[in-house]
């Protein structure tokens, strides 16, 4: 299962939120079936006699994956893993992609949302492919002065002492989401390698403990290709998840895992999207 945050926010383009009671609502529906933590899922035991198992997984590193996930799979004793962008981790800055949001949707033109949304979108196409750097130059060249920059506090990342909170439970298992969040397949076969690579190895001089799950940025079959895969290999990576929703089989690739992105649905319809 695929969640990024457990939030409320007044504009959620993506819809990366689930609001906290409609968690509250999948954890009392996953409570009823079998739940494991991503490295410890084996391809064979996903559907068994005894019904359905799942894991749970974020990506990104919202900061309320903390105070709002991690809180409520704890008092369920539910496990997770998150997978963390560590470029972000420090919550110095929003992700682009909300860095953006905050720009076009506090802009006078245009200024109808439709209009906004078609604005957003465009730029948002633009964006993707390129570099941070590159990104950062540009987001910067849009803002007004007026604009602060400062993250807002629903949109912010989470701290290094906040990380090392998340991952001090056996429940939790953290992973690697690269360290800028580039859309690999647009970045040449090195700048991929030291993407992946650089995200687990500053995992895993933090938390002093191996770093074995990766999952792709943006995650569609268009986001990575094979010197991706090539890359989460070599830097020793056990397994990798797409956004594709497929079943975790046996003959299923540990490094193209499927999830379902989970929307911010109540429980009973929850369910019913779990085995369509
Ligand atoms: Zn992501």
């Amino acid at each position: 299962l695929l969640y990024h945050r457990i939030a409320e926010v007044e504009n959620d383009v993506w819809r990366l939120c689930v609001r906290p009671h409609h968690f509250r609502e999948h954890l009392e529906v996953l409570r009823r079936h079998r739940t494991v933590r991503l490295d410890r899922l084996k391809p064979d035991l996903w559907w068994s006699g005894r019904g359905l198992t799942c894991a749970i997984t974020f990506d990104d590193g919202y900061a309320d994956n903390l105070h709002e996930a991690q809180r409520a799979l704890k008092s369920f004793g539910i496990p997770a893993t998150f997978f963390i962008a560590t470029g972000y981790v420090g919550g110095a800055r929003e992700f682009w992609w909300d860095e953006l949001e905050r720009l076009v949707y506090n802009s006078p033109v245009p200024a109808s949302q439709e209009g906004r949304k078609v604005k957003y979108l465009e730029l948002y196409e633009r964006l993707q492919p390129l570099t941070d750097e590159v990104r950062s130059q540009l987001l910067s060249g849009i803002r007004p002065s007026s604009q602060e920059r400062t993250p807002r506090p629903s949109h912010r990342t989470l701290h290094e002492q906040e990380l090392a909170e998340l991952a001090s439970d056996d429940l939790f298992e953290i992973g690697a989401h690269t360290v800028t969040h580039p859309l690999l397949a647009a970045q040449p076969a090195e700048d991929q390698f030291s993407e992946v690579q650089e995200s687990k190895a500053w995992l895993e001089r933090r938390l002093e403990r191996p770093v074995t799950s990766f999952s792709y940025p943006y995650g569609g079959t268009g986001h990575y290709n094979a010197a991706t895969v090539h890359a989460v290999r070599a830097a020793g990576f056990a397994r990798a998840c797409t956004t594709t929703p497929r079943d975790f089989s046996s003959g299923a690739s540990p490094w193209e895992i499927g999830r379902l992105n989970v929307p911010d649905v109540c429980g009973e319809e929850f369910e019913r999207l779990l085995f369509a």
